[in-house]
């Protein structure tokens, strides 16, 4: 689950870390009143959306009075905001974060990430904030500084100084480092946080002297905890995920939406990762990915149908049961709950195997409607590639 820039200085801000500061607002006025409240001659209007890559589609604007933050909210609020990583359709900016501008000296990029191979929490820091760590990474590798975390003792001082050392971060701004270090790493341990990204973390110029800030934050939480998470969860901003994964999510269903034209229907996230290969292997692509899990009743099952069929994409189901605690007459009767209630007009490839098998196929036989059915994977994902080309 992922959260809003204001909400993660927010959080950030509880922890003790220094973000600038600031207010949301869901409209010009209220944008133009949070200004005059922080005060200053400066403020940074900036388009809440899940995504980055804001400042260079124009949703970061610096402006220097209030009637530039009103006319810069105004024209905000209400677009569809496309970045590099919202996709062509962008995302619609429901609200701005209107915070005090900072006179920045440098930016740098601290993150937090789970590393897999060491099964870890690890820092990665680097000299060159701002731009992408993608970029960076690529071009400039030997600027990503790294550093391990041990879950038993947690992060060090002596850590954060290496890190901060290897960044060029030095004198006054050392005990800055790492208490805004451990501070983050924190929040990443009580919260549950699968990545946190401050890009930038800026020197910024305070009068004569100068100050750590967090200029730019995300954080990335486990869906798994959000059980014990309940702060987190009521951030959570259903407007900012695929609705129809938010609807499946409700249904009990795993729908991840793909951009192919074969809809998917399968028992178990192993068998639909195999189903979407396969027909991958045979030239086809896949419009979702659907596990609708163990103990699908029929009802399940027709929302699954409902839910893929609202992509138009959609040329054909494949639906891909291996029953172990599922039974397949349920999947069946499923199957033909959701042609009589959805009239499902694209064809329907069913390749069912496993407990009560034999009494699934004699339901779709006996139903009147026309099933394709597959005796294995392979010639359902055959059949399937050949149905969408034809
Ligand atoms: P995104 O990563 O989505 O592009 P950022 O919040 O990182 O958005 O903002 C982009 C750039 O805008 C930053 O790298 C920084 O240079 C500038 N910026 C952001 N916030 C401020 C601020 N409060 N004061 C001055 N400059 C800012
Ligand atoms: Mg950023």
């Amino acid at each position: 689950m992922n959260i809003h820039e204001y909400q993660a200085k927010e959080l950030l801000k509880s922890y003790g870390v220094s973000v600038p500061s600031g207010g949301v607002a869901y409209s010009d006025k209220q944008a133009a009143q949070v200004a005059e409240d922080i005060g200053g001659a400066k403020w940074v209007v900036k388009a809440q959306i899940h995504a980055g890559g804001r400042g260079k589609a124009g949703g970061v604007k610096v402006v220097s009075s209030i009637d530039e933050v009103k006319k810069t909210a105004d024209a905000m609020i209400g677009t569809h905001l496309v970045t590099h990583q919202t996709g062509p359709e962008g995302s619609v900016v429901q609200r701005v974060w209107v915070e005090q501008a900072s006179q920045i000296r440098k930016e740098y990029y601290l993150g937090f990430v789970i590393d897999r191979s060491s099964q870890r929490i690890t820092l990665i820091a680097s000299s060159e904030g701002g731009v992408e760590i993608e970029d960076i990474a690529k071009n400039q590798p030997e600027k990503i500084i790294t550093e391990v975390i041990d879950p038993a003792i947690g992060l060090r001082d002596f850590q954060c100084r290496k890190v901060a050392t290897a960044v060029g971060l030095k004198g006054r701004l050392m005990p800055q480092a790492v208490k805004l270090m451990k501070a983050i790493y924190r929040v990443m341990r009580d919260k549950d946080a699968l990545q946190a990204e401050i890009n930038p973390l800026a020197v910024v110029a305070v009068g004569e002297d100068e100050q750590l800030m967090v200029l730019d934050a995300k954080f990335n939480f486990d869906d798994n905890s959000l059980y014990r998470q309940k702060e987190i969860v009521e951030l959570r901003d259903l407007a900012e995920e695929n609705s129809k994964e938010v609807e499946a999510s409700g249904h009990g269903l795993n729908y991840i939406a793909l951009d192919g034209n074969i809809g998917c229907i399968v028992n178990g996230a192993g068998l639909a990762m195999a189903s979407l290969d396969a027909i991958a292997l045979h030239g086809g692509k896949p419009a979702n990915f659907l596990d609708v899990g163990g103990g699908a009743s029929p009802e399940k099952v027709t929302n699954a149908c409902r839910i893929v069929l609202e992509d138009p994409n959609v040329k054909c189901i494949l639906v891909n049961i291996f029953a172990g605690i599922n039974r397949c007459d349920w999947i069946a009767l499923g199957l033909i709950q959701a042609c009589n209630t959805l009239q499902i007009k694209v064809p329907l490839i069913v390749r069912l195997a496993g407990t009560n098998v034999e009494e699934g196929r004699r339901i779709l036989d006996e139903s009147g409607l026309a099933f394709i059915s597959a005796e294995n994977l392979d010639a359902a994902a055959a059949k399937s590639v050949e149905i969408v080309r034809a």
